[in-house]
């Protein structure tokens, strides 16, 4: 098991975020404290506290319901006595990352597309996330790692988008991210540029001044690309957050794990495109649950999957239903989930 980085103690004088973020909840007894909620009534686990920590901003404690081990939030984050049961099929790396590796810190696994892994560390811990088993702590870019890493796709002309992904790209400082922005304009063929982030849903104080200055000063156009489950994870922050990152120019997309027991209900997912698009963000995908250890009691079958695809289809317009897909290894794009074949 590879604990995901500790985050290092914010300085004095760090930006509001970091001190936000270095607040954030770590013991869960603490947590369900603040919630009134007694750890039995929760099944809340050591165990796979142990594993894999707890970590959550308290801005999205702030949203979640007092009282209600059910919350849709919490569960999203309360290490649970379930992970700790085996399940065939859900094993360590359930997207075949590691084979696409084409250097440490490079996935070269999406036709046109390089992905960074700009670092390990995320702003939040989630239970149902791929990322509790793989090593990104070994992956994530130093500086010399960063030079081959831009090196290679300078190399490589069929690449003309390259996405920043982690852990979390947005908690990389401003002066990171506009220097590899910066580097990557000198590569001609790097038409697009991507950033795939949990944070301005979960921390939204991140998106500050000095990050639209980052994008808005960006070489190429930028796609930002949100992580949001629930309806309920949007809040007045987070619309702050989303319009500020518009104003940049950004477009806003959302991708949503498709998770039993949190958003497996067509009146939520209907709710869900909804608040999206009215904070300035389109639905983009919704994914099937990758198969990753300790994660199986949040899966929803297929059959599921598709009736509740269906039903966004009949209460929405076209353009806010997500895609609804699964990540197959090997595969150079999602696959879509499509009605099986009756013979
Ligand atoms: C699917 C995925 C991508 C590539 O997404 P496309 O929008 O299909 O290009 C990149 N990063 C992560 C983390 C993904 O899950
Ligand atoms: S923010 Fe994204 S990468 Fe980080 S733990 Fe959550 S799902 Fe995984």
């Amino acid at each position: 098991m590879n604990a995901p980085e500790a985050l290092p103690p914010a300085a004095p004088a760090a930006p509001a975020w970091q001190r936000e973020l270095a607040r954030a909840y770590a013991r869960p007894a603490e947590l369900l404290a603040d919630l009134g909620l007694a750890p039995e009534a929760c099944g809340l686990s050591a165990d796979a506290a142990r594993d894999f920590p707890l970590r959550v901003p308290r801005g999205f404690v702030a949203r979640m319901r007092r009282g209600d081990p059910t919350d849709p939030l919490l569960r999203q984050v309360l290490p649970a006595a379930d992970e700790t049961v085996a399940m065939p099929g859900f094993v360590a790396d359930p997207v075949g990352d590691l084979a696409a590796l084409a250097a440490p810190g490079v996935l070269r696994k999406y036709a046109g597309r390089a992905l960074l892994i700009a670092t390990g560390a995320c702003a939040i811990n989630c239970r149902y996330c791929f990322r509790r088993e793989f090593p990104y702590g070994d992956h994530a870019q130093g500086p010399d790692r960063l030079r081959e890493s831009l090196a290679l796709v300078a190399a490589d002309p069929a690449v003309s988008e390259v996405i920043l992904s982690g852990g979390d790209p947005l908690l990389r400082p401003d002066a990171w991210l506009s220097d590899v922005f910066a580097r990557l304009g000198g590569i001609g063929h790097v038409r697009r540029l991507r950033l795939h982030t949990r944070v301005p849903v979960v921390l939204p104080e991140r998106v500050d001044e000095g990050l639209a200055a980052v994008l808005r000063s960006a070489p190429r156009p930028v796609a930002v690309v949100l992580h949001c489950n629930h309806p309920q994870e949007i809040d007045a922050p987070v619309r702050a957050a989303c319009a500020r990152l518009r104003a940049t120019g950004a477009t806003l997309l959302n991708q949503a794990v498709l998770l039993r027991g949190v958003n497996d209900d067509a009146g939520v997912l209907v709710e869900l495109a909804g608040s999206l698009y009215e904070a300035g963000v389109l639905p983009y995908y919704l994914h099937q649950l990758d198969p990753v250890r300790g994660a199986a009691h949040f899966a929803v079958d297929d059959d599921t999957a598709l009736r509740l695809d269906a039903a966004q289809r009949a209460r929405l317009p076209g353009y806010l239903v997500p895609r609804l897909v699964r990540e197959v290894p090997g595969a150079s794009a999602k696959t879509p989930l499509t009605a099986r074949a009756t013979t």
